[in-house]
Order: C-alpha cells, then structure tokens, then sequence
C-alpha cells in the first residue's frame, strides 16, 4: 500500500510489489515521492544511504569546498580559478548555505525523531513508527487495520525489530574524513562526463541525487551547482543534493 505522504491528502494505491523503491506521482495533488521513505525522490542511492549523502554535501558546501580548493591550487596553480571564483561567490554561496541549512536542519530533526521512535519493518526495511502501545505491528497499518502511511503489509512483533539507526548526528566538526588527500594523484574516472565542460571526470564526482542524470567534475561543481540551487529555488523546490565520490570503485556498487 502506498499512501500520499502531504498531510491533506488522500490518495491511496496498491502497490505491485511493495518492496521496490520506484517514483510515484499522486494523481490527487501532484506531489512526487519515493515510494520506500516517502522523500523528495532520489536516484542512485537507497533511503538508508540519503541523510549521509545530504550531511556531506552540507559540509562540503559549508567549510570542506574552501579547504579543498585551497590544498590544490597549492599543488596545482590552474585551481587557482575555482578558488577566485569562491571569493567571488560569497554572496551567492550564503544564499545557498542557507537554504541547504534548512534542509540539514529538518534531516537532523527526522533523524533523531526516527532513532527514538521508529524502527525498521524487516520484510521492506521502511521506518515504521508504532502508533498504539500494542507490540503486534502491520507495516502501514494500525492496530485496527487502517491505513496511515505506505507499508508492505507485512506483520511482525515491535520488540524483536531492529530500531532506526541514525546516520546523520550533529558533529562538533564539520568534515569530510575520506577527502582526497592533495599529495596523491588524482582519481580519474574513466567513461564519466562532466555535464558541464564535457570532459572526462577528474577528482571528485558531483552526482545530483535529485535528477535522473546530472554529473560534475570538481572543477565545474562549484559554478554548475550554485545555477542548479537557484534552478531548484526558482521551481520553488527544495535544494538539490550532490553526492560527493571519490572513487569509481564507490559507484561501481549500483542500487
Ligand atoms: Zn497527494
Ligand atoms: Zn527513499
Ligand atoms: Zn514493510
Ligand atoms: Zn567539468
Ligand atoms: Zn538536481
């Protein structure tokens, strides 16, 4: 059963395998979601992986992008563009910090609530919250059988389910631990383009989580994704998230 998750409401479907993730467009008000966690629809990553990515790409965008460019253009002197480019920006990286706050801000929130009060269905792995008191849990159902939010409709007993495990915590830091580290060679990736300069990917690969194909290098990211969050804002959508990959390896792992 998939249900519409805006509060107002109404729509309800049945789903033709309720353990697939896949992207639902409500008839009734339009809103689109991923039929697993009931978010903004991502490609290229399971709901499980999503706060992480979405705390990286905070982080990146708030300290890690200016360390970064810093620790290049000492190594390589035509990195010296992008990081003119970042003083450049300041007004419109604020812009856009802010934004991407908000939502981190909201995704710390969820996560705490779900480690507290949610645990995971263990036939679709969905975050099922337990409405009544009763231990004898229907995914996406209530005790008396009504629908109140998309589940498999499989039963099992609360006690014995594994709890929500957060995966984005507030950090006294924020850094990216597994950044390249300047000293090393750079990463090549081999068959990825860069949407933007239509070249061969180079050191870090942006990935929009939010769109079906959008891929940077890290030389173009920084102009690319600062149009593309003005993009989302103008559809007055939230703002996209970029997944940050450092090696093909990393990807080679399709979802
Ligand atoms: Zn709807
Ligand atoms: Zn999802
Ligand atoms: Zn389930
Ligand atoms: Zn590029
Ligand atoms: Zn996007």
């Amino acid at each position: 059963m998939i249900k519409c998750p805006k509060q107002d409401c109404t729509w309800v479907a049945e789903a033709a395998d309720p353990n697939e993730r896949f992207k639902v467009n409500c008839p009734l008000c339009q809103h689109e979601f991923c039929s697993l966690c009931n978010q903004q629809y991502h490609y290229r990553t399971t709901c499980q992986q999503l706060p992480q990515i979405t705390q990286r790409w905070f982080f990146w965008c708030q300290t890690e992008r200016e360390r970064y460019l810093r620790q290049r253009a000492e190594q390589d002197t035509t990195y010296q563009v992008q990081l003119n480019e970042y003083n450049q920006k300041h007004k419109e990286n604020d812009n856009r910090n802010r934004e991407l706050r908000r939502r981190y801000d909201e995704l710390l929130h969820d996560e705490r609530y779900k480690a507290e009060n949610c645990r995971l269905c263990p036939s679709c792995q969905r975050v099922v919250e337990r409405i009544d008191g009763c231990d004898t849990m229907v995914c996406g159902q209530d005790a008396h059988g009504g629908n109140v939010q998309s589940g498999c409709g499989h039963r099992f007993n609360w006690a014995q389910a594994k709890a929500y495990q957060a995966s984005a915590t507030k950090q006294p830091k924020q850094t990216i631990l597994d950044l390249p580290r300047p000293e090393n060679a750079i990463v090549h990736h081999n068959g990825v383009t860069c949407d933007q300069c239509k070249n061969e990917v180079n050191g870090i690969r942006f990935d929009c989580v939010h769109c079906p194909s959008l891929t940077f290098c890290e030389k173009c990211e920084q102009q690319a994704t600062l149009q593309h969050s003005q993009e989302n804002q103008f559809l007055g959508q939230q703002q996209h998230v970029f997944k940050l990959i450092m090696t093909p390896e990393e990807e080679a792992f399709q979802f």
